[in-house]
Parts: structure tokens; C-alpha cells; sequence
């Protein structure tokens, strides 16, 4: 008997952060769980691996630009309007039209999933005589930028109805618009089998909460300055932190004399496990690290954003009382010495942190694209 060809599923991300990769690849794993065997896939960092110089650089410039949030917003708010970001496109296009065409040349598709803002509108460009199927799948929460959309995509799938609002904004039609939540991996679903016994491995005490400090995938904002400020109050619980790829920000904390227990970390491949161990997040607004948060039923404080980006997120998550906006060190201070003192405030943001958790849209989306492949279960 003839074997049904596998589709073929092209996800376009770039490692500018850590959000957009642990959603494609959340996305490739939710496939494999709900049509194993049905797909192929490929994952291809489209700036770094197909755009010239300085765009391949992407990556190490967000990771630098993002140390001074203030500094992103500008620039994010001149470019969010459509007619804006078409005309950027046109004038960019001509350098990086060779570029694209060989991804494409190079990596035959049946659907695109376009995971990056930049890559929506070249892609609709390239495609222009030889136009392929391609769906969007929205990773920033609430304040997505005009890059985002683009009218010829089949489908834009995004995480809350205020994206879709501003989906409406830029001209999406209403049924080319799915609101089903930001891909998050399956671990985070699974509850730990033995938190204790987790807790215990890594050095972490029993009874003393934890408060888990991440600052995305590049260990971003004022990481350095929250830990001590914490270590100086001496506030009564555990620090765990997470510098991802932030190698000298784990040296410098590594080196403070810390007067509480501190667990410091390199990048991990553990989040859901931490996050599961922990009792509190203190976050920057990052939406991949806050949806996570979310599914693990952890009050949130948030202690930086990207202005422009990421200010929807705070309010997202101040409006609806999963946590507390602290942009200076003494705010986190105070954030975190009211949930100790009052377990009751903490109960309370937790339990409404994990309602508004959407644990299923990694496959929820993938029974999209199956759907987008003409793939059935
Ligand atoms: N992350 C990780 N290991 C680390 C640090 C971060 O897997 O050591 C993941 C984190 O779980 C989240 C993503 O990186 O999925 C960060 O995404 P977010 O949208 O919060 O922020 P970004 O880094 O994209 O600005």
C-alpha cells in the first residue's frame, strides 16, 4: 500500500529573545503528539540563517537594545501603522529579497508558519509569484504590532481578544482571525511528580518559598539590581535565578554575598519544572514566560518591560489581579514581603493566574495547521 507524503511545515522564527522559539518549538511538539507521523517539519531562524548584515545580527541587537527597554519604544511606535510598515518593507525589500527567495528555494513547504513579526511582510513579497499557504501565529499578547498582520495571510492565530481587536485594526477580516493562546510546551501542563523530591535535588529548602527571577532568554533588565535588592531586605524566602544566556549576569551573581538562600542558573531547558517548584515569579513582561507562569498557577510580579511591546502585558496582567506592576527594585521588595506576610494575597493572584492559563493551545493550533494541510486525526 502507498504511504500518504508527510506535509511539510516551515516555521520561520528568529532567536531575538527566547519566546519565539520555545513557541515554534511547542507548536513542532504538538504536532508530533496529536499526528505523529503526519509532518515534517523545519524550524529556520530567518533572519540569522537567510538575511544579510546587519538584520543576521537581529538576535545580539535585541539582546543589547533590550537592556534599555526606554529605548525600544520609539522606534516601536513610529513603525505601528500599516501603511508604515508596507513602506518600510518596500524600501527594505531589494536587500533582502535573495535572501528570502533561497529560504524558500531551499526550504519547500505545503504551510508557512510565520512565528516573527519581520517575517510576514517579505514573506507576502517573495511569495508574490509563486504564492504558498501561510498562517501566523501571534506571540506578543496584547500590544502586536502592524508587522504582525498582513492581509494575505490565511489565518492569523493570536493569544487574547485584544490582539484580535488590533488584528481587526490592521485590517484582518474577522474569520481570518483565531484566538487561541500562546503555544507554551506540554511539560508545563504535566503536574511534577515529585515537587519535594525536585526541590530537594536542587538544593532548594523545604518550607521556604521561592521566588523564581527570570528575565526571558537573554537574562534581560535590571535582573542584577531586584536580586540585591532583595538580598539586602532580607526578604524571607528563596531566590531562584534564571540568567539564560546571560553569562555575565550570572557572574555578577554568583559573586554577591547573598544573606538569603540563592540558586543561581544558566540558561535552562527545565522551565517547566522550575516554575512547577516555585511559588512566586518575578518577571520581566515577557508573554512566553507570563503564559507560563499562567499554566503554572504562580502570582506574577513584573519588574520590567519593553515599552511599546510589552505594555500591554503589564496591564493584562495587572487588570486582571495575576500580579503586581514593579518597575523599581523596592516595589518587588514590597511585592514579595506582602505575599510572604499575607499567604491569602498570594492564593489569591495564583488562582487567577492559572484561570487565565490556555494549557491546550499548542494543540489547539496544531489541529490548525493540520486542518490548513487538509491532515484529519
Ligand atoms: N527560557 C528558557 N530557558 C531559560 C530562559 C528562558 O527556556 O533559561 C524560555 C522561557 O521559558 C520562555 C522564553 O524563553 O519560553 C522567553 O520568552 P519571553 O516571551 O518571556 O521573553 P523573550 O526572551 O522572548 O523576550
Amino acid at each position: 500500500m502507498k504511504e500518504t507524503p508527510k506535509k511539510r511545515v516551515l516555521f520561520l522564527f528568529s532567536d531575538t529573545g527566547g519566546g519565539h522559539r520555545a513557541a515554534t518549538e511547542a507548536m513542532i511538539e504538538a504536532l508530533d503528539l496529536e499526528y505523529p507521523g503526519a509532518f515534517t517539519t523545519a524550524a529556520v531562524d530567518f533572519l540569522r540563517d537567510y538575511f544579510p548584515s546587519p538584520l543576521k545580527y537581529a538576535p545580539e541587537i535585541y539582546s543589547k537594545l533590550s537592556k534599555v527597554p526606554s529605548a525600544w519604544g520609539l522606534p516601536y511606535e513610529v513603525m505601528d501603522g500599516g501603511r508604515r510598515v508596507r513602506t518600510v518593507t518596500k524600501v527594505a525589500y531589494p536587500y533582502i529579497r535573495r535572501g528570502m527567495q533561497r529560504l524558500l528555494r531551499e526550504n519547500p513547504a505545503d504551510l508557512i508558519v510565520s512565528v516573527h513579526p519581520l517575517a510576514n511582510n517579505t514573506l507576502v513579497r517573495s511569495m508574490k509569484k509563486h504564492p504558498s499557504p501561510f498562517i501566523t501565529v501571534v506571540t506578543d499578547m496584547v500590544s502586536t504590532h502592524a508587522f504582525w498582520f498582513d492581509r494575505h495571510a490565511d489565518l492569523v492565530v493570536v493569544p487574547t481578544d485584544l490582539a484580535k481587536s488590533r488584528g481587526i485594526h490592521f485590517g484582518i477580516s474577522e474569520g481570518n482571525l483565531r484566538v487561541i493562546g500562546l503555544p507554551v510546551a506540554d511539560k508545563f501542563n504535566q503536574p511534577m511528580a515529585n515537587r519535594a523530591a525536585w526541590r530537594r535535588s536542587h538544593g532548594w529548602d523545604r518550607d521556604i518559598p521561592v521566588a523564581l527571577l527570570v528575565g526571558g532568554g537573554d537574562g534581560m533588565g535590571p535582573v542584577l539590581r531586584v536580586a540585591k535588592a532583595v538580598n539586602n531586605a532580607e526578604v524571607p524566602i528563596q531566590l531562584a535565578v534564571i540568567c539564560g544566556r546571560n553569562a555575565s549576569l550570572k557572574a555578577d551573581l554568583e559573586a554577591i554575598n547573598w544573606k538569603i538562600p540563592a540558586h543561581i542558573y544558566g540558561f535552562t531547558t527545565e522551565m517547566p519544572q522550575f516554575m512547577g517548584a516555585s511559588d512566586i515569579l518575578v518577571t520581566k513582561a515577557g508573554p512566553g514566560t507570563i503564559c507560563e507562569g499562567f499554566i503554572s498557577g504562580l502570582p506574577i510580579i513584573l519588574y520590567a518591560r519593553l515599552d511599546g511591546q510589552e505594555e500591554g502585558n503589564v496591564d493584562y496582567v495587572v487588570q486582571h489581579k495575576a500580579g503586581v506592576w514593579a518597575p523599581r527594585p523596592r516595589e518587588v521588595v514590597d511585592a514579595l514581603q506582602d505575599w510572604v506576610a499575607n499567604p491569602a494575597h498570594r492564593a489569591a493572584a495564583a488562582k487567577i493566574s492559572r484561570s487565565l492559563a490556555r494549557p491546550r493551545a499548542a494543540r489547539e493550533i496544531a489541529a490548525v495547521i493540520a486542518e490548513q494541510c487538509g491532515v484529519a486525526k
